[in-house]
């Protein structure tokens, strides 16, 4: 069972997102910033992403009428707009990725501020809007990432893990939705191999790796939950990964009775459902106002 269940709509069993991070090669770039731009290796691994993943990508969700969230550095926002605007043509959604994939945990105070404000102006430039869900670099939302986003009228995060479902959490300067992330379902362990920022992972074959995320479907299904992927173009973008997950979103769209939505219209139907009187399940936070011992 799930503790207050969501309500779907049209009486879908299950709310899916399959959210991509277009990280593309902001992650040597921010990990190696001394020598990153003679690292031709690292940087050609993560221009797959935009150049070769995305196309193809956004080729499958235009012939299956699906519309996702993406959540791109401000960076890669500058260096890659054509993809930038291939994704909004597709009637997408972009959400906020940090500047360069800074690590918020590394990068605080007026550091982080800046950073944030950097991403928010390429936002406003390439997308024409500011936008209205965060996600953080590597999940390491901080305390101040969580008043930067309410500051900003920001509707939702999506890089916490406190439940299965969507939920709110409420701060006394205001509130947004979470819409959690789990490893479980993230393609970072069974896919990602990257010497250079300190990742050395066994890569699973395709079937192999995906199977784990199509059982964490299954469960939530059954519970009538919310089943979304957070992977990257240039992992599971590449061939024979999109292949399968291709195959699957087929399948299970023939077959299953499932509600795709880019995650800020999840945020527009919890509102909806709020103001009919229904109440998420609510986390306060900080959860600690300083060290414990
Ligand atoms: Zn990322």
């Amino acid at each position: 069972m799930i503790q207050s269940p969501i309500p779907w709509p049209n009486g879908a069993r299950c709310a899916c997102a399959i959210t991509f991070d277009m990280d593309a090669d902001s992650l040597i770039h921010i990990a190696r910033p001394e020598d990153s731009f003679d690292r031709v290796y690292p940087i050609s691994m993560g221009r797959y992403g935009p150049t070769v993943a995305m196309p193809r990508i956004l080729e499958t969700y235009r012939r299956l009428g699906l519309k996702q969230s993406f959540f791109i550095p401000g960076w890669c926002l500058d260096t890659y707009p054509d993809v930038v605007d291939a994704i909004l043509k597709g009637g997408h959604e972009i959400g906020h990725h940090g500047w360069i994939h800074e690590d918020p945990i590394t990068t605080k105070g007026d550091e982080q501020e800046v950073a944030f404000e950097r991403a928010m102006d390429a936002h406003k430039r390439h997308c024409g809007a500011a936008p209205v869900g965060y996600r953080a670099p590597v999940y390491n939302v901080t305390q101040q990432v969580i008043d930067l986003l309410i500051k900003h009228n920001f509707r939702y995060d999506s890089s916490l893990m406190a439940d299965d479902i969507p939920y709110e959490m409420q701060t006394s300067n205001g509130s947004l939705y979470e819409m959690p992330v789990h490893w479980g379902t993230d393609d970072w362990p069974p896919f990602a191999h990257y010497d250079e920022i300190g990742y050395m992972m066994p890569v699973r074959g395709p079937s192999a790796g995906l199977a784990g995320f199509w059982e964490e479907f299954e469960a939530q299904y059954e519970a009538g939950g919310f089943f979304m992927l957070i992977v990257h173009p240039f992992l599971t973008g590449r061939l024979a990964r999109w292949r399968l997950v291709e195959q699957w979103l087929e399948k299970t769209l023939d077959t299953r009775d499932v509600w795709f939505a880019p995650l800020r219209e999840i945020a527009d139907h919890l509102d909806g459902l709020k103001a009919d009187g229904f109440t998420p399940r609510i986390e306060q936070l900080p959860y600690y106002a300083g060290p414990q011992s």
